[in-house]
């Protein structure tokens, strides 16, 4: 069968030639789909006997909603979605000024393996389809009947681990005819695949590159990042600047602070020093405690002058501001807690 809502206009163009079907047909189909029908009788203005003609060789990737849980504090919506082979993953629906903004997965699980996180713990399971991609944003779209305006793939998985999916994850979302989401609203998040961020640099979107970095020694963020024995600071770094060369754009760094660990003054002073001569902005983001280890977050004050530190360096830094503090936030949590598959499979 194949997985109709991977595919693009052109793709859908071919597909429905070959079944004797003229070419705008294409369109309509592609429309649905990113409008977000679960099946091919929905839509409407398809001749019922294409309808089972696609019924019979493709199918629509949709997920199901098996927990949503919704902070009282912010109304930030936390998802666990169930995929067709019964896999959980999650997404965060959250509300901004501007619009909303949903972080969605890109795996199942990551083979990445750092320490601190816990979708790491429990390894890769597989990857994510661009359709699966695409779904978590237009299930939670009808759920909260809103449209979602920015999109963050820093949810489950590595997106540069599942490189081509990803891609084309960007190509449709932000296609006119489908979700029409601009490039620049959209951010995708690293943990530092060198090769993956030089091959992304060549198709020049705008979108904006995080990069996980955490710390600016080697030593402490091999420690948490095991990626980092494969390609160490100064490679990823002398990626970050090939690619903001190529892009022109203004890349971010997410910072997870742990007590005791890279929170200190010298920390913040060998990270100026690395960053010197990108243009960038860094996250500093409370770490997420997680049961299977101990970390812990600095408190308020120690947060705002590892902040201070860096400004008073020069660098452009903020504290990432918690939404769903209530809902447990960081991704992961809520699919470990529930066990991988889903209990209703
Ligand atoms: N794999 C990609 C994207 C998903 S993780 C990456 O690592 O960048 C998204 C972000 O959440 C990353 O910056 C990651 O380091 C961070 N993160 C993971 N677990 C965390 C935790 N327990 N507390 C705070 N941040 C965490
Ligand atoms: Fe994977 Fe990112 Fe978690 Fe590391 S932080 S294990 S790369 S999801």
């Amino acid at each position: 069968m194949t997985d109709i809502k991977s595919l693009d206009l052109s793709e859908i163009e071919n597909l429905i030639t070959e079944m004797g079907e003229p070419k705008f047909r294409a369109t309509q189909i592609f429309k649905w789909l990113h409008l977000g029908v679960d099946s091919f009788d929905e839509m409407t203005d398809i001749s019922l006997k294409l309808r089972e003609r696609l019924k019979e060789s493709c199918y629509i990737a949709s997920l199901k909603i098996v927990r949503r849980l919704i902070s009282r504090i912010d109304g930030t919506v936390k998802y666990l979605y169930e995929l067709r082979d019964g896999e959980t993953i999650e997404s965060v629906l959250m509300k901004y000024e501007h619009g909303y903004s949903l972080c969605i997965s890109t795996q199942v699980g990551c083979r990445m393996g750092c320490g601190f996180c816990a979708t790491g713990l429990g390894g890769l399971v597989r990857d994510l389809t661009p359709s699966e991609m695409l779904a978590q944003i237009t299930t939670a779209q009808k759920d909260q009947n809103v449209r979602i305006s920015n999109v963050v793939m820093m949810g489950m998985g590595e997106p540069l681990d599942n490189f081509e999916a990803s891609v084309k994850f960007l190509q449709l979302v932000s296609h006119p005819k489908g979700l029409n989401i601009g490039l620049r609203h959209i951010s995708l998040s690293t943990s530092g695949v060198v090769t993956g961020i030089e091959k992304l640099s060549d198709y020049g979107f705008p979108i904006t590159l995080s990069v996980s970095l955490h710390s600016p020694f080697d030593n402490i963020r091999t420690d948490m990042m095991p990626v980092n024995k494969k390609w160490n600071i100064d490679a990823l770094l002398s990626a970050c600047k090939t690619y903001q060369k190529k892009t022109t754009r203004r890349i971010s760094f997410e910072y997870a602070l742990i007590e005791g660990k890279n929170d200190t003054k010298e920390c913040a002073e060998e990270l100026a020093h690395k960053l010197k001569g990108i243009m960038c902005h860094i996250n500093l983001i409370p770490v997420n405690p997680v049961k299977e280890n101990d970390n812990r977050s600095p408190d308020k004050n120690k947060i705002l002058k590892f902040k201070n530190w860096l400004t008073d360096l020069g660098l452009n830094a903020t504290v990432r501001r918690t939404l769903g503090a209530d809902i447990n936030a960081s991704c992961g949590q809520l699919r470990r807690r529930e066990g991988g598959k889903s209990s209703d499979s």
